[in-house]
């Protein structure tokens, strides 16, 4: 009987790929484990095996594979199941699950290697000169890399010469396969065996008197090892002995010294010792009761906690319970690189059981993460991570927490698996029986809907941690303010008083400006013209320290005009305003204080956050201007105002999410403000005070912001009462996407009927020169969510098969909000 393997492949194809494999080879594979594939004409792929069986494909002939990658599984099967619901749920193939859940080094790339052609004689006369030269090269080696092929050609592009080679027969390729993670070696060293007895070594000693380097080394040896019983580290022998690594080195040529090699990590905490956990006081205490009443019944719990309420304490308790039962957890984050305040709280309670799985890591970094948690390591006991982190191989998950579980950056947009974080992790969690807690002062609508109808726990904590005061939150009609000529640039006379009795106080203030819409443009003062980006539909941003113009949506930049571009006058102006113009107006207003800004621009590189954090932290910043990224979960001590700049681009933004994400973001950066004793303030400048949302915002009423707002979800038919699937087709030529998407939605409709909308266009529709139109289909609770997916999966083939519409990119984003 023939055995087989059916594999995923990390391509984007939806189907199963089956290969053939002999007897003794089924008994060693694995679901899990790695095999090497061809794939196409020459590819060849590392494939994941998922299945191992005896049926024949029934349309091909299977290949057979080139060879097994690895010696036991590198996924779970509780991976593979969870892969399987992602690519189900969220419509995409296991493939490209497999592409975002494998570390890269995981993921082998194939490398085309150049051989001499043995069989044939060649002609040499009808070589051209730069396949000659390749040809001579192949006489003095045995093969070349593409890489070496373009460095005797001299040129990039050499794919042109290898195929005429080959079609010449003067050459074969092969490609191979070859793995990126290196364990990383840390050098020893020891005293060889040769002097292991007494009588030889003193004979050494003697013999050094004229090599007191060498001598001086080998006592130091002899103490660090009297001293504790670990190897010794060529760094640390260097080091202690005040040696170099050339004296080792020739005590190792001597044979004197044996050096070896351990595999050690490349990320180790070496923090200080543990610190104790706090005492939770009696609100917390009853939270942490309820919610563990919760879990006996429910596996989901959503803690909604205002502000400064003292959630983490309550997270690092229900973590200290599940490492004691000696179960696994997983912390979910919206970004690292924003909440090192958080990460560094956990470090001090958790100390080396704490892993943090971070996107900057390099491969080898992440692979020895994820073996820490595949072999259930002490130090992988809690993992700490944004939304990839649920993709790690868990063997033991006894809680996941989500903390910000409202925050947008747990859905991943682009590209496929276009997957919610919390939401599949609690799919993960299920395949554990592991609870899941949710924490956010501001759920997601859909979250606490499905918390008052009892399908999670709820539980609630109304107050600050040490009866700190919620800030008070005050509207600054700022339509009056320009009226009464009481606006100093773009800071009514409320906020400038403000500001400065802060400052006079040695308090710190935030200031928050929201990028979207309100990013400076350049426009004609004669003609009105604005300079457009040539490949997206949008204006240009002026960045002005950098004298440039700059799309925000492709990165096109040009040097800043000196004059318009439609009629050439030189009278340009600036419109709109950014976190750069905030900055400029203040760094006039109080020259004696220090301004800083933080925003895309000037956090970029590794430690980019971390150093305006630590700066603000530290005092050296008073004001500090900055875009959403304020929002997220910062603990500064001494800021007592937070200012809004401008609340109404916030409102007007067209989703249908907007006045919750409005309500959401001013009331996280509210919580900014007034963390310690005293009394935070924050004020809101706005065009209309009376808007609904700013009223709930200045009373922190999120009952009434959900009441309003879960009314107008049921009667426009928005999540959670209907589900969302959009589907957008892209394409350079216009009208190519119009007639492809009108066919979509004329079948769409032909099935699920008023509950498709569009096609439109959404307000930025070119984006680096791709024309975008979207389709959505709404669909009600009571509707089957699979059969949907089959039918617009089903439609979707019948699209492909459509010539004139080839080449238009369809994608599909399931839950898109
Ligand atoms: P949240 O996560 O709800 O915004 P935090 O957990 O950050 O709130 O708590 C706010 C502040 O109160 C933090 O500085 C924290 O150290 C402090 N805090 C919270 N709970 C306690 C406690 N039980 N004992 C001492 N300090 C606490
Ligand atoms: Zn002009
Ligand atoms: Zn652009």
């Amino acid at each position: 009987m023939p055995y087989f393997i059916d594999v995923i492949l990390p391509v984007p194809l939806d189907k199963e790929f089956t290969y053939s494999i002999n007897k003794n080879e089924a008994a060693f594979l694995k679901p899990g484990m790695r095999v090497a594939v061809q794939f196409g004409k020459t590819k060849v792929y590392a494939a994941l095996v998922s299945k191992i069986h005896q049926n024949p494909p029934q349309i091909y002939e299977a290949k057979e594979i080139e060879h097994i990658l690895d010696e036991s599984p590198i996924v779970t099967d509780s991976q593979l199941e969870l892969w399987s619901w992602i690519a189900q749920y969220y419509m995409c193939t296991r493939g490209e699950v497999m592409r975002a859940a494998l570390p890269s080094a995981f993921l082998l790339e194939s490398e085309t290697i150049i051989f001499k052609n043995e069989q044939t004689k060649v002609n040499e006369s009808v070589l051209k000169d730069d396949e000659f030269m390749i040809y001579e090269a192949l006489q003095h080696q045995s093969l070349l890399r593409i890489q070496e092929v373009m460095n005797i050609v001299s040129k990039k592009n050499v794919l042109p010469v290898i195929k005429r080679l080959l079609e010449k027969d003067v050459i074969t390729v092969q490609e191979e396969i070859y793995e990126q993670y290196k364990p990383k070696l840390v050098r020893y060293v020891k005293l060889h065996s040769n002097y292991s007895e007494e009588g030889a070594l003193r004979l050494l000693l003697d013999s050094m008197t004229r090599a007191p380097k060498q001598r001086e080394a080998l006592m130091q040896l002899f103490m660090l090892q009297a001293n504790s019983n670990k190897p010794v580290k060529v760094e640390e022998l260097v080091k202690k002995s005040n040696s170099s690594s050339a004296v080792i080195r020739t005590l190792i040529d001597k044979n004197i010294l044996l050096e070896y090699n351990l595999q050690t990590d490349r990320v180790q905490y070496e923090g200080e010792q543990k610190v104790e956990t706090k005492e939770l006081n009696t609100y917390q205490n009853k939270a942490l009761d309820e919610i563990n009443d919760s879990f006996l019944e429910k596996e989901v719990c959503l803690l909604h906690g205002v502000t400064s309420s003292g959630k983490t304490e309550i997270y690092v308790q229900l973590i200290e319970k599940t490492i004691q039962e000696e179960k696994q957890v997983l912390y979910l984050l919206p970004e690292i690189a924003l909440t090192t305040q958080l990460i560094a709280r956990l470090q001090e309670y958790f100390g080396e059981k704490l892993t943090v799985y971070h996107s900057k890591y390099s491969v080898n970094e992440r692979v020895e993460a994820w073996n820490n948690v595949k072999n259930k390591k002490n130090k992988a006991q809690i993992i700490i991570g944004a939304r990839s982190a649920i993709f790690l191989p868990f063997v033991d998950l006894g809680l996941v927490i989500v903390d910000e579980e409202h925050e947008s950056t747990f859905k991943q947009y682009d590209p496929a698996p276009r997957y919610h974080a919390r939401d599949t992790a609690i799919v993960l969690a299920k395949m554990f029986s592991a609870k899941v807690l949710l924490g956010s002062a501001t759920p997601a609508l859909e979250t606490y809907y499905n918390a008052k109808s009892e399908k999670y726990g709820l539980v609630e904590l109304t107050r600050r941690f040490g009866n700190v005061l919620m800030p008070e939150i005050n509207l600054v009609d700022i339509k009056t303010k320009y009226k009464k000529r009481e606006m100093t640039g773009h800071f009514s006379d409320t906020l400038l008083e403000g500001i400065q009795h802060a400052l006079k106080e040695g308090e710190q203030v935030i200031l928050f400006q929201n990028r979207r819409g309100y990013s400076p443009v350049v426009e004609c003062n004669t003609c009105g013209h604005s300079p457009q980006c040539p490949n997206c539909d949008v204006s240009l941003t002026f960045h002005s320290h950098r004298n440039q113009l700059r799309c925000h949506y492709c990165g096109y930049t040009i040097a800043m005009l000196q004059q318009c571009m439609a009629c050439g006058s030189s009278e340009l102006s600036t419109k709109g305003f950014g976190t750069e113009q905030i900055e400029k107006e203040l760094e006039e207003l109080f020259p004696e204080h220090t301004i800083g800004r933080m925003d895309q621009d000037t956090t970029r590189g590794k430690h980019g956050y971390e150093r305006i954090i630590n700066r603000f932290e530290n005092g050296e910043i008073d004001i500090l201007v900055g875009t959403q990224m304020l929002s997220k979960g910062l603990d500064f001590r001494n800021v007592s105002l937070v200012g809004i700049m401008n609340a109404d681009n916030l409102l007007n933004f067209p989703d249908f999410r907007a006045h919750e994400r409005s309500f959401q973001l001013m009331q996280q950066v509210s919580g900014r403000a007034g963390r310690t004793q005293k009394r935070g303030k924050v004020l809101i400048q706005t065009y209309n005070p009376f808007h609904q949302i700013l009223q709930q915002v200045s009373v922190n009423d999120y009952l009434g912001m959900y009441k309003d707002q879960i009314e107008e979800r049921h009667q426009y038919k928005y999540p959670p009462f209907f589900r969302i699937v959009k589907i957008t087709g892209k394409h350079k030529d216009y009208n190519k996407v119009n007639d492809a998407m009108n066919w979509l939605v004329k079948s769409l409709r032909n099935v699920f009927a008023e509950n498709v909308l569009g096609p439109e266009f959404p307000p930025i529709s070119r984006i680096r020169n791709q024309y975008h139109k979207n389709i959505l289909i709404k669909i009600p609770q009571k509707q089957s969510l699979a059969k949907t997916k089959e039918v617009i999966k089903r439609i979707h083939n019948s699209f492909k098969s459509i010539k004139e519409f080839s080449g238009v990119r369809i994608i599909i984003n399931v839950d898109n909000y």
